[in-house]
């Protein structure tokens, strides 16, 4: 006897073992690992997948399998042993990280389908609604899901627990097949040699013109799309068919995945000595099948695609495949087309331009074997690319690859977790890694790879910093800033004035010295409460009153800062009167094509200053900037949380790109109350020195690398019950050191109240035992929300 370890698929918490289940014996052939089935569970019938096999039972009355969904299967034991790590590292279920890991398209779903039984006795014992009900009953029956959406759930769900009590519905459980199944095409062919073709062409010319026209197309192109040769002349096709010169084969259309991706085939010669030298490196490791990870660490242009590119070809020449990450396709246009372009067919790209059908087909090619290279976001990390050889992460430091819900993983680590597995290389890339990859590289558990010259001959834009302290504060512009512009407008170059977002309060700064006040014990800058006029830290919960001088220099202008980007575009109508100004932030941007015209207005110069956020920092290629400013840094350097300055540092790093990609050289003003911030300086070329400052403080304060966190967010529709659920977590969470309760910095989202909770350990295993057992302890009121975030990236 065979038994089956089912993983039943429901949101259910209690349900994260797979249960047994006998395999029937007409079903051996088809029950195979990854396969998608149906199981009883409960007298239900549930959806379940196959994740192991065993020869014996634990109980001797071990239900069978009632279907067997789809013969397909979906992963296989890589990615099975993949989703469960993913589970027990972020605190999430398999079933949550294995539909990480399935496009929801590929999953048959059950259907409920109501049949009718027994007619009642007298329709006069139906209520108005049991009525509808069998009235909207075929006689095949309905689904109830659309019973659902014509009565309301509520009244469905009333009447067919009563109905089947009387046995007048019966409710059965069905396979529902796929939403989308691969696409099937007609093509026409050539039933005979060309020669008779093109012979039966003359003999038709004359008196069958449709017939030859076709006939031609056929013996020049090979094949034709029926639909595209329909368009000639049915009849005319129907006589070629009945005659035997043509014939249809049927085909699985592939929906191309590259249509429409622009590729770059540039190919440089010669690689630099520092390119040589890191590519060597990971070649060793992909030759002697290693384990190791790569940092490759250099500025915009230093060669790192290019490393890349050569590596994942490597790979290929071995037999292997690669996969490689991207922050966002969307944002990185050129690395796309230089993939697309090395590697052509042999590239998938999982962009999300695709249609749910050609993503759907890309996952089953993928699946099947082929492609050799998956260029994708972070989803693509699950990619079930088989033989995988070796691993690209690209821009590491990326906040865009932690997933915001459950799962909330983080595809570098999962990256970097499925490459140990496979025993392969992984190569992470960035101008400004994380403060925890560098502080890995540097203690030499990963190998440092640095590019510290530029390839191309375009230099880097001219960074210089404006000392707010000493403006007179009449403008949000300092005397540079202001200069700058009007030698750029008059020139006819474009302006970009960064700004950063923020959703919630901000923190104090001193006008006259920069100081920010900060939290003692958690180092993160405490914000503002202006209702309150209190300083809060969302970290501890510390709430102190808001000074009336400041603390470092006894002056009395200790105010909140940012100006907000409606104020910074009125400053440049009252300065620069008849510029053309643009505003992009979430309010001008959130019309439908409001981005892509603004785009359209860049590139064809009917805007000469932009103003705008974090939005417009990533991926602005546009050759007319010749001038960056950054309006007020400080609104990033004093972000309540404990990553502020390295976040600054990359959002700086990433807005100076925007200047001077074109011919002329850049200039980039960097406007502060803190000139000596390190990050600032940072910015400026010295990132080392940052580094090291950022470690040592990191060591002091006990933040990552130097601990592993975990965020809690409780929320609930009131105040007082997100606090008391939060205030009750927190004690059941007493086994690890815990960090508030406090109100997360954005306090209220889409009217729910957010509560979070920081628990710190400095073992990460023993951490997440400790806030596993807190909350299996925990009693979760009703109507309160929890979700819980390991190793916590942007924790607002
Ligand atoms: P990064 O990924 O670090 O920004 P790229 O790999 O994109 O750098 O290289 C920047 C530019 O230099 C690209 O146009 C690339 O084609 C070119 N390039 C890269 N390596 C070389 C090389 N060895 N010789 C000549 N040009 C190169
Ligand atoms: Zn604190």
């Amino acid at each position: 006897m065979r038994y089956a370890l089912v993983l039943i698929d429901l949101p259910v918490g209690s349900l994260r073992a797979p249960f047994h289940y006998r395999v029937p014996e007409e079903m051996e052939g088809r029950v195979r690992f990854g396969v998608r089935v149906v199981v009883p569970l409960s007298r239900r019938s549930v959806p379940g997948f196959i994740v192991g096999f065993d020869d014996h039972a634990p109980t001797p009355d071990v239900l069978p399998i009632t279907d067997v969904v789809s013969p397909d299967s979906l992963f296989d034991e890589e990615i099975w042993e993949l989703a469960q790590w993913v589970a027990e590292h972020y605190l999430a279920t398999p079933q949550e990280a294995l539909r990480c890991a399935i496009p929801s398209d590929a999953l048959a779903h059950l259907r409920r389908w109501v049949v009718r039984g027994a007619e009642p006795l007298d329709a006069s014992m139906l209520s108005a609604t049991e009525r509808a009900l069998l009235g909207a009953l075929g006689p095949q029956g309905a689904d109830e899901e659309d019973l659902v959406a014509a009565i309301g759930r509520g009244a469905v769900r009333r009447a067919l627990a009563r109905m089947q009590a009387a046995g007048w519905v019966h409710v059965r459980t069905q396979v529902r097949p796929p939403a989308i199944s691969p696409r099937r095409e007609v093509l026409l062919r050539l039933a005979v040699p060309p020669e008779a073709a093109w012979e039966a062409v003359d003999r038709y010319r004359l008196h069958a013109p449709q017939r030859a026209r076709i006939l031609r197309m056929l013996a020049e192109a090979g094949e034709a799309p029926r639909a595209a040769v329909l368009r000639g002349g049915g009849g005319a096709l129907r006589a070629l068919l009945r005659e035997g010169l043509v014939e249809e084969v049927r085909v699985e259309a592939v929906r191309d995945p590259l249509r429409g991706t622009y590729r770059d085939t540039s190919v440089p010669a010669e690689l630099t000595a520092e390119q040589r030298e890191a590519l060597d490196a990971v070649l060793d490791a992909l030759d002697n099948s290693r384990h190791e990870v790569f940092l490759l660490h250099g500025v915009t242009g230093s060669g790192k695609t290019e490393v890349y590119l050569r590596a994942v070809g490597s790979a290929i020449q071995r037999g292997r495949r690669a996969l490689v990450l991207v922050p966002e396709i969307a944002l990185t246009p050129q690395t796309v087309a230089r993939f697309a372009g090395r590697f052509g067919e042999r590239v998938a790209v999982l962009h999300s331009r695709l249609s749910a059908g050609e993503r759907y087909d890309t996952w089953w090619r993928i699946r099947r074997g082929d492609y050799d290279v998956v260029v994708g976001p972070r989803s693509a990390v699950f990619a079930p690319l088989a033989d995988i050889g070796l691993v690209v992460v690209d821009e590491e430091h990326e906040g865009a690859y932690k997933q915001t819900n459950a799962p909330r993983y983080h595809a570098r680590d999962v990256a970097l977790e499925r490459s140990r597995r496979r025993g392969v290389p992984v190569l992470l890339g960035s101008a400004t890694p994380s403060v925890e990859s560098l502080w890995r590289a540097q203690q030499g558990s990963w190998r440092w790879l640095r590019l510290r010259s530029r390839v191309a001959a375009r230099p880097l834009p001219a960074i210089r910093i404006t000392d707010m302290r000493r403006e007179d504060g009449r403008s949000v512009f300092g005397r540079a800033l202001i200069e700058a512009m009007r030698a750029r407008i008059a020139s006819g170059d474009q302006v970009l004035l960064y700004l950063n977002r923020r959703g919630y309060a901000s923190a104090l700064v001193c006008r006259e010295c920069g100081h920010v006040p900060r939290c003692h014990g958690c180092g993160v800058a405490l914000t503002y409460h202006l209702a309150t006029r209190a300083l809060r830290c969302h970290y501890c919960g510390r709430v102190l009153p808001a000074p009336s001088a400041c603390p470092s220099c006894r002056g009395i202008h200790l105010r909140p800062f940012g100006p907000g980007t409606q104020r910074v575009e009125e400053e440049v109508r009252r300065l620069f009167p008849g510029v053309d100004v643009a505003r992009a932030d979430r309010d001008t941007m959130s019309r439908r094509g409001a981005h892509q015209r603004l785009m359209d207005d860049l590139r064809q110069r009917r805007v000469q200053v932009l103003v705008g956020t974090q939005m417009i920092a990533k991926g602005l290629d546009l050759p007319g900037v010749g001038l960056v400013g950054v309006v007020a840094a400080d609104v990033a350097l004093s972000l309540p949380d404990f990553r502020a300055g390295e976040r600054a540092l990359q959002q700086l790093v990433q807005v100076a790109g925007r200047a001077g990609r074109g011919e002329s050289p850049g200039e980039v003003i960097i406007q502060t109350y803190q000139p000596k911030h390190p990050a600032v300086l940072a910015a400026c070329g010295d990132d080392m020195a940052f580094f090291e400052e950022e470690i040592a403080a990191r060591r002091a304060l006990r933040y990552p690398p130097f601990s592993s966190l975990i965020q809690l967010i409780v929320s609930a529709r009131a105040l007082a019950d997100a606090r008391t659920a939060a205030r009750s977590l927190a004690d059941s969470l007493a086994a690890a050191e815990i960090l508030g309760p406090s109100p997360a910095p954005l306090s209220r989202l889409r009217g729910w109240y957010r509560w979070q909770i920081v628990a710190r350990g400095q073992d990460a295993q023993a951490l997440r035992d400790a806030v596993r057992q807190g909350l299996a302890a925990w009693r979760r009121p009703p109507g309160v929300r929890i979700a819980i975030d390991v190793d916590p990236v942007e924790m607002l």
